[in-house]
């Protein structure tokens, strides 16, 4: 009896054994897939991306804004709710009061808008090198008969001789 269970207990680690393989190559199937891979790709240059924009935005563009808006600093925008005046919103979270940081919302607003705008001039300029030069107009045709290339202009085939000025106008 004992053993019978025994066996039974091996049977059964012997499927999960080949379930288990065979989940493995179906996950090895998965993981590689081609578009999975892409996906990956995307997200890394994706997270690299914003990284660079974000960038763009904090040290290229901000002081910019800041000299004409006299030195706004968007994070010091903010509501507190709680009744009371902070100076800088590090001491509103000190004192963790509930802030409105609608500051914050306006930078990453901007930041946004600049992403999309540099994310639409790469579409626009992969698109243009991407755009196949347009084809040149034909100087040639197929004869009707024998299927050969022959001059755009030709009303006699050089190829089987015969007349194709009226069967191609
Ligand atoms: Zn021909």
């Amino acid at each position: 009896m004992k053993q019978r269970i025994n066996k039974k207990i091996a049977k059964d680690l012997q499927i999960n054994k080949k379930e288990g393989k065979k989940m493995l190559k179906e996950f090895k199937k998965f993981a590689l897939k081609g578009n999975m891979i892409d996906l990956a790709v995307g997200i890394i240059i994706g997270g690299a991306f914003n990284s660079i924009v974000n960038s763009l935005v904090n040290d290229m563009l901000m002081p910019f804004l800041g000299v004409f808006t006299k030195n706004i600093n968007f994070s010091n925008w903010f509501i507190s709710l709680d009744g009371n005046k902070y100076d800088t919103l590090a001491a509103a979270e000190e004192a963790e009061a509930a802030v409105l940081k609608y500051g914050l919302f306006i930078s990453n607003i901007i930041n946004f808008i600049i992403m999309a705008f540099v994310v639409f001039l790469l579409v626009r300029w992969i698109n243009k090198l991407r755009k196949p030069d347009t084809p040149a107009t034909p100087t040639t045709k197929k004869c009707p008969y024998c299927y050969s290339d022959i001059h755009l202009d030709a009303t006699r085939c050089s190829h089987c001789t015969a007349d194709v000025a009226a069967k191609n106008k």
